[in-house]
């Protein structure tokens, strides 16, 4: 015999009227559940979420000049700027997670420019400043840079010296909230900065330097298989006692930064075959008058190949290191 569903021959219509409505009931309460559904998945994708997720959380001190919305774009490797401030030296650094650096400041006169920098690039503080000795050419622009600019943490090398721009550095320091901190070189001496990329300290040493140049940390600067070599103002011999206190595979860099602003007393031969590097970029104001960079010294590089920039001719210069390659870019 069939069976047929419909068949209520012996359902009693209060029964039936019963199963009925149970089916509304169970329909009502499905389509109530599927709206409950519907509801809290739109609340969950559209916006329950904290709002410190959807902040900008632009790493180090790089913010989007204005406080728009989306982050800046952070470079595709280690950024290094030679800021062209006249007579004197300067470097800008940032790393590719953001982190920012400054390696010395030039004369005092030379703030403006380096202000002016910094807020173009959307640079509102520095996790590092080093000045690599404290000659007026390299401490000037710090006076005002530790005044306006929140720090992380301060170095320079423990050689006091006896002028009136290392005064007020100090009182300038003593007033801000940055650390300070002068390490000097050792068999592995290190500043802390960003921890895709290693600064070493390849000097100075504590011992007593007749040339006050030599008090200047060198610096090597590295990111993957490309690097900087910051010779500060370091003279020939403070190369020489470097040279024979580290290895010599920790000189090698893609890129030298001339000693005292391409001066003949430094860049000696022994050094610049220890470093091997393809550019060389010389930090040196328009007419010094002391004749730098030395005709020599521009002769040498030129004869082994050596891609020579220069602040005074070519302005500020900016190399992009991505780890493998080297390229100096646009960086206005
Ligand atoms: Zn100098």
């Amino acid at each position: 015999m069939e069976y047929d569903d419909n068949d209520v021959g012996n359902v009693s219509p209060e029964e039936r009227a019963q199963r009925k409505r149970n089916r509304i009931f169970l329909v009502l309460a499905l389509f109530l559940f599927l709206i409950l559904l519907l509801a809290a998945l739109f609340w969950f994708r559209s916006g329950a979420l904290p709002s410190s997720a959807t902040t900008n959380s632009s790493p180090g001190f790089v913010q989007t000049p204005g406080a728009a919305p989306s982050p800046s774009p952070l470079p595709k490797g280690l950024i290094v700027s030679f800021l062209d401030v006249g007579q004197g030296d300067c470097a800008f650094l940032q790393s590719p997670s953001g982190k920012t650096m400054l390696i010395d400041g030039g004369p005092e006169n030379a703030f403006s420019t380096i202000d002016r920098f910094l807020v173009s690039h959307g640079v509102a503080g520095l996790d590092v400043v080093i000045a690599t000795h404290l000659h007026t050419d390299h401490i000037g622009g710090l006076i005002q840079i530790v005044d306006a600019y929140p720090i992380g943490e301060f170095y320079y090398p423990p050689f006091d010296a006896e002028n009136e721009t290392y005064f007020s550095l100090r009182d300038a320091l003593k007033e801000s909230q940055a650390a300070a901190a002068s390490p000097l070189a050792g068999a592995d001496t290190r500043i802390p900065w960003d921890d895709a990329i290693e600064v070493r300290v390849l000097a100075p040493y504590d011992t007593v330097y007749s040339d006050f140049n030599d008090t200047s940390y060198i610096l090597r600067v590295t990111y993957g298989n490309t690097s900087v070599l910051f010779a500060g103002d370091a003279t020939a011999l403070g190369e020489k006692l470097a040279m024979k206190a580290q290895p010599n595979h920790y000189f090698h860099a893609d890129v030298l930064k001339i000693g005292h602003h391409g001066s003949s007393d430094s860049t000696s031969e022994k050094f610049l075959e220890t470093v091997q590097p393809s550019i060389a970029v010389i930090s040196v104001g328009k007419d010094n008058g002391y004749g730098l960079p030395d005709a020599e010294l521009l002769e040498r590089l030129s004869k082994q190949g050596i891609k020579v920039y220069r602040t005074d001719e070519d302005g500020t210069v900016t190399l992009l290191l991505d780890g493998t390659n080297v390229t100096v870019i646009e960086y206005p």
